[in-house]
């Protein structure tokens, strides 16, 4: 059996996937199993942060493999220490739990928010409000905090103590802080999986204010949004607020599993011994990759991550074929007016791999793809937009 049949016979089928099977690539461009080569535009789900076998990020991981590659948290390593003490500087958060995947960061970041929030306001301040629409991960919990029903239907119960309020409407989430005990707010800056919609600057600092009057805890999540990818380090930075936890992953080792919770000054001492712990997290291969992504991330590439956002803007912007652009960074959504899916199977046919968000176009380019090359793959997605008919 070829991969696709071996796949199909073997792998629970959880994945729609595309028709394409990618054998080798180097940054932004990869291969499928005839040799046809792609512009990537979303990264693995905007995790290849440089790209696909980025000779420097390779070199991190080589490096660290020939030492020691796992040695569980009953011993120190020193790409951990070194990892968290770089994301301490960077975002003057105070400590930092690391796990394997985004769901898992969040996990961390409701334990957390339950027990500072148990221990400061009593056993009955738990309920952690979300947005709707918001994505945070699939295990029970997170599938929990998720806004959004149709990920919900088939696993009740779900985990209770989660209330999903409407983005942007400071009045129902005042209006649900005068009788119930809110423990902590997770907001994501710009829904990625509800389809690339950034909140607004006045609603982020009015939640910012209502946290800290009422010592509710400010949770950020920037799984999807960390690392670069909006054209700051974190995408809380454009909204001038200061979280008390904030959880990401996806982009932050490059393409190793790795998640990281973020702890500030006032949860800092929240855990104690046993009261958290993963068999995997920390692990020092993954932190290897991170310290060295982390450490690439730095101004001139935000700034060059902000002119390529400003170029695609301004590209898609009014043509032919979209409706509208949002989005952040190297984060962009577009309202096609053809179904996003024809206009994805259109770019792939073409050379572009494009992913959707809900009903609209995901473009989620590596931090680092060549100017000349996202030129290249934003001229495609344009003609393909514009072009009369079906696809
Ligand atoms: C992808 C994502 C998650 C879940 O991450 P996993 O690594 O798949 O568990 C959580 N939150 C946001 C905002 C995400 O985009």
């Amino acid at each position: 059996m070829n991969t696709k049949e071996l796949d199909a016979a073997y792998v629970a089928p959880t994945y729609k996937r595309f028709p394409l099977e990618i054998v080798s690539g180097k940054g932004s461009v990869v291969q499928d199993e005839n040799g046809k080569e792609y512009i990537d535009l979303g990264s693995g789900i905007a995790v290849t942060s440089f790209g696909v076998a980025d000779s420097v990020w390779q070199q991190a991981v080589i490096d660290q493999i020939g030492k020691v590659q796992h040695m569980s948290n009953l011993y120190y390593t020193a790409p951990c220490a070194k990892l968290a003490e770089m994301l301490c500087q960077k975002t003057g958060m105070k400590k930092v739990f690391f796990s394997n995947s985004g769901a898992e960061s969040n996990e961390c970041a409701i334990k957390a928010a339950r027990k500072y929030a148990a221990e400061a306001h009593g056993p009955d301040c738990f309920t952690i409000v979300t947005l709707k629409n918001s994505f945070h991960g699939r295990t029970v919990t997170t599938l929990s905090a998720t806004g959004q029903e149709h990920y919900h239907e088939l696993f009740r119960p779900l985990t209770p103590g989660f209330v999903h309020v409407t983005a942007g409407d400071m009045d129902e989430l005042k209006a649900l802080a005068e009788h119930t005990k809110i423990a902590g707010i997770l907001i994501e800056c710009v829904q990625g999986e509800g389809g690339v919609v950034p909140l607004s600057k006045d609603y982020v600092r009015d939640v910012a204010a209502l946290c800290g009057e009422k010592d509710i805890l400010l949770m950020v999540d920037e799984v999807q949004t960390g690392n670069g990818r909006t054209g700051e380090l974190y995408a809380y930075m454009h909204y001038g607020i200061r979280p008390d936890i904030v959880s990401t992953a996806k982009g932050l080792a490059g393409g190793l599993p790795l998640g990281a919770t973020l702890l500030g000054e006032k949860v800092q001492h929240v855990f104690g011994f046993g009261d958290h712990g993963s068999t995997f997290g920390g692990n020092p291969v993954s932190c290897a990759a991170a310290l060295s992504v982390l450490s690439r991330i730095d101004g001139q590439l935000l700034a060059e991550i902000r002119e390529k956002s400003a170029y695609l803007f301004d590209t898609f912007r009014d043509a032919p074929g979209i409706a509208s652009v949002s989005g952040l960074g190297l984060m962009i959504g577009l309202k096609t007016e053809k179904p996003a899916g024809q206009v994805v199977a259109a770019c792939m046919e073409q050379g572009v791999l494009c992913l959707t968000a809900k009903d609209k176009v995901r473009l989620l380019p590596a931090l680092n793809i060549p100017m000349q090359t996202l030129q290249k793959a934003a001229e495609i997605i344009k003609a393909v937009c514009a072009e009369q008919g079906g696809c």
